[in-house]
C-alpha cells in the first residue's frame, strides 16, 4: 500500500520516496506520483533517481496487489534499489499531460453523446470511447462543435469521494460499463465537472477544460453491434 499522490494533485511531476519492495524488474515505493494503468488510461513512464544521480528508467506503471499499490516497472535486467533506499520518483510529464488532456476530453465526449459507454482507451496521440448507439446519431460536426464549446467554456474539474454503498445506490455514476471504478478502502473516487459530468473515475484530469485545447473528431466507426467508436485527436 502506497500513498497515491496523483489522486489529490495530478500536477505533481516528482516526489521523494522510499523503496518498500523490489523484485524482478519491479519496484514498489511508500509514495508515488506514477499513475498505474487503469480505467482506459495508460500507466506513467519516467525515472527513479537515486542519491548518487543514477537514473533507473520506468517503462510502465501497473497496479499491484490492490488499488492502493503501484508497481514501477523498470527495463529488464535493471539493477534494483534495495528496500529502504530513498530516491526521487519522476514521471514523464509531457506524456502524462497529454494523457490528462485526452482523459478529460473523454469525459466531455461522454457528456455530449447520450448513450451507454461500452469501452474506451486513452493514448498520447488520440483517444476514443465506444457507445451503444445507432451510427446515424453520431454526427462528426455536431460532436466536435459541442465538445469544443465545453472546452472553450473553461469548466473546472474536481475530484470527490463517496462510499461504495452510495455508489451502488446511484448506478448512473458508472457510465463506462466495462470499467469498474477503483474502490480503495471502501470509498470510490468521482470526477465532477459541475454542470457537465459526474462519474466514478480514478484517473488523472486537467483542472480546467480550457487546458485540453481544441479537439477534432478524427473518426467515427462501427466496431461491433454495441461499439460505435468516436475517436478524438488534438486539433492542429
Ligand atoms: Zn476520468
Amino acid at each position: 500500500m502506497a500513498q497515491l499522490l496523483f489522486r489529490d494533485d495530478p500536477y505533481l511531476k516528482s516526489c521523494e520516496a522510499a523503496v518498500t519492495g523490489a523484485r524482478e524488474n519491479v519496484v514498489e515505493l511508500d509514495r508515488t506520483v506514477f499513475y498505474p494503468l487503469g480505467g482506459g488510461q495508460p500507466g506513467d513512464s519516467g525515472a527513479l533517481q537515486l542519491a548518487d544521480g543514477t537514473r533507473l528508467r520506468v517503462v510502465d506503471a501497473r497496479k499491484g496487489a490492490d488499488d492502493e499499490s503501484v508497481l514501477h516497472c523498470l527495463e529488464p535486467a535493471a539493477a534494483l534499489p534495495a528496500p529502504g533506499t530513498r530516491l526521487t520518483a519522476q514521471i514523464d510529464w509531457q506524456r502524462r499531460h497529454r494523457l490528462m488532456r485526452f482523459h478529460t476530453a473523454l469525459h466531455l465526449l461522454g457528456a455530449v453523446v447520450e448513450a451507454p459507454v461500452t469501452g474506451g482507451r486513452i493514448g498520447e496521440d488520440k483517444a476514443h470511447l465506444d457507445f451503444d448507439i445507432g451510427m446515424e446519431k453520431l454526427v462528426k460536426e455536431e460532436i466536435e462543435a459541442r465538445i469544443n464549446a465545453l472546452v472553450d467554456a473553461g469548466h473546472t474539474t474536481r475530484p470527490a469521494w463517496i462510499t461504495g454503498a452510495e455508489l451502488d445506490a446511484r448506478p448512473e455514476l458508472v457510465k463506462t460499463m466495462s470499467v469498474a471504478p477503483p474502490r480503495g478502502a471502501g470509498r470510490v473516487r468521482l470526477l465532477e465537472i459541475p454542470g457537465v459530468d459526474l462519474q466514478a473515475c480514478g484517473g488523472t484530469h486537467v483542472a480546467n477544460t480550457r487546458e485540453i485545447g481544441r479537439l477534432a473528431v478524427v473518426r467515427i466507426r462501427s466496431e461491433g453491434k454495441r461499439n460505435k467508436r468516436v475517436t478524438l485527436a488534438f486539433a492542429q
